[in-house]
């Protein structure tokens, strides 16, 4: 038997003709538009659109969102948050007091809410003790009630945290095919796992993903998530939609969220959220009122704890700490949020846990102009994990060294206007670097400040002296040969000097000498980054200034 949509849809919207203006046939580049009865003023300078209707930015975002899940657009509809969608499935193939929906406590709350406003029933097919899916229960209850339309699953699970494993779910999904299944995966940015969008097109045609920018790329505000199914089931839900459902500012924040930088930027916070949840998993593990710690493959960790509601009140009343009290969905539960590292380590105080050691210095930053996009993240006192990718190979090259010799984790992403060529890109990146240094050593309590090195490397020596002064000043003693090395005119060298130092806020002095021009570039690196290193290096907690600022 072969899925069809159609087949489950409530038949009224099966010749909705959806609504399109004209600008979606013709475009609207450079016409005079008086087609949507919009107020004109607002098209001149520092305009933000927001006169207009939303159009060109949301086929932006379509297009920018195919490519991040691997999907065709017209296996997309990007709602207003992915709960938004929820509840249009529901109305699409649920008549309220003849279908149902499944659902498996304790699971996301939206499910059976979206239901019962709609007139829906949602029955319940609990989790089993350990918060794995029963599916044998959950099968049962799909072939005695051939009105249970559509399924909801979630992985990783809410509140639980916990992953359903990928084959389970392939299994159900093929053995349910007469069946819609939805699979909920608003933290798969988290997951170690496959995502069921991996899966070959066309391979599940009854099943549904959702997704959501909300969690991974930290635009809880803007509501933009994405349900991504077969096309003829998704043309069925978007008879749905209202007119412009997306909000032009929220859809600018999810293009930049996209951006190169963007996706960079998530990535490395992604990263530190995954170790952050595993710090505080292992330290909430020794406290003595927590009797388990779910393994967690999303941005939250749950908990069951002895005393958990008067544990849940102390935390609000006598550390201003709001965690989720989830003691009705399972004895003893809280949900937990991970945080930033300080917020965290206030959670584990607040519990009596040990309290953690010093936070890392460190700071990230997002640049974006009409030459560069840019995401740019250092950690002073880690000497990793550092990427750099700036397009420049032989500045990568550069950079490279920076990070490994100063143990300095570096995380660059730089997309440039190399098609004019590297200026732009190699100038916005050192400002970047500079800025995010800045920031890192904060307010320079207990650091060495001073740094030099003086580095040979066969015929070529290098020497930088570094002084985190708070004023800058650069000097650059040598010459090239060559007028580029590898994509990086040779001229950069001392331009990529000054701009870290004035972003920097640092006094560098740079000599170099020797005959060969790659070992010259690349001693004059080392030796700054050694110096760099010296320089940020903690060696008591005393301001080293005599006049008590930096
Ligand atoms: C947070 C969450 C959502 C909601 O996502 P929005 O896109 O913000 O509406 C959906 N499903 C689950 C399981 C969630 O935890």
């Amino acid at each position: 038997m072969t899925f069809d949509p159609r087949s489950l849809a409530r038949p009224w919207l099966l010749d909705v003709v959806p609504y399109t203006g004209e600008r979606e046939a013709h475009g609207q580049d450079g016409l005079t538009l008086l087609d949507m009865n919009e107020n004109p003023n607002g098209d001149g300078d520092g305009n933000t659109g927001l006169n207009r209707y939303p159009g060109p930015e949301v086929r932006a975002l379509y297009a920018r969102m195919a490519r991040l899940y691997g999907r065709p657009e017209n296996h997309l509809m990007i709602s207003p948050g992915s709960d938004e969608a929820i509840g249009m499935l529901i109305r699409a193939f649920c008549t309220p007091g003849e279908h149902s929906i499944l659902v498996n406590p304790p699971t996301f709350g939206m499910y059976a809410l979206s239901a019962k406003v709609n007139g829906v029933a949602a029955k319940s097919v609990p989790m089993l003790a350990d918060a794995k899916l029963d599916w044998t229960a959950l099968s049962d209850a799909a072939e005695q009630d051939a009105n249970a339309r559509i399924i909801f699953l979630c992985t990783p699970q809410n509140p639980c945290g916990t992953a359903v494993p990928h084959d389970e779910i392939l299994a159900f999904a093929k053995r349910h095919a007469d069946r819609i299944i939805v699979v909920d995966e608003a933290y798969q940015e988290f997951a170690d796992g496959p995502s069921l969008i991996d899966e070959p097109a066309g391979s599940l045609p009854n099943v549904v993903v959702l997704r959501t920018l909300s969690k991974a790329y930290a635009l809880a505000g803007a509501r933009i998530g994405c349900m991504i199914g077969e096309p003829g089931l998704v043309a069925i839900v978007k008879a749905l939609q209202s007119p412009y459902p997306l909000p032009t500012p929220s859809v600018k924040a999810a293009l930049a969220a996209l951006s190169p930088a963007g996706v960079a930027q998530s990535k490395r916070q992604i990263t530190e959220l995954k170790e952050e949840r595993d710090r505080l998993a292992a330290a909430l593990s020794q406290h003595d009122d927590i009797e388990t710690v779910f393994e967690s493959q999303a941005n939250f960790l749950f908990v069951t704890m002895r005393q958990a509601d008067a544990w849940h009140q102390t935390l609000l009343n006598d550390f201003g700490i709001l965690v989720r009290n989830q003691t009705k969905a399972l004895p003893g539960g809280l949900r937990i949020s991970v945080g930033t590292p300080r917020e965290n380590d206030l959670l584990l105080q607040a519990l009596g846990l040990a309290p953690a050691p010093k936070a890392d210095r460190k700071a990230e930053l997002k640049r974006e102009t009409k030459e560069t996009s840019i995401y740019c993240a250092v950690n002073l006192d880690k000497p990793g994990p550092s990427s750099i990718a700036t397009g420049v190979g032989f500045f990568d090259h550069m950079l490279d060294q920076l990070t490994k010799h100063s143990g300095i984790a570096m995380v660059i992403a730089t997309e440039g206007d190399t098609h004019i060529d590297t200026h732009h890109t190699v100038e916005d990146t050192m400002i970047a670097l500079g800025q995010v240094l800045d920031q890192a050593v904060g307010d320079k309590r207990g650091i060495l400040r001073y740094g030099h090195f003086d580095l040979v490397m066969d015929e070529a020596r290098a020497q930088a002296a570094i002084d985190l002064s708070g004023r800058a000043h650069a000097s650059f003693d040598g010459s090239f040969k060559a007028d580029s090395l590898g994509g990086l005119q040779t001229e950069m060298v001392a331009h990529c000097i000054q701009s870290l130092a004035e972003k920097l806020r640092a006094t560098i002095h740079v000599s170099v000498t020797g005959d060969n021009d790659h070992h010259k570039c690349e001693a004059v690196f080392k030796a700054l980054a050694k110096a760099l290193k010296m320089a940020v290096k903690i060696e008591g907690d005393a301001l080293p200034s005599t006049k008590g600022l930096l």
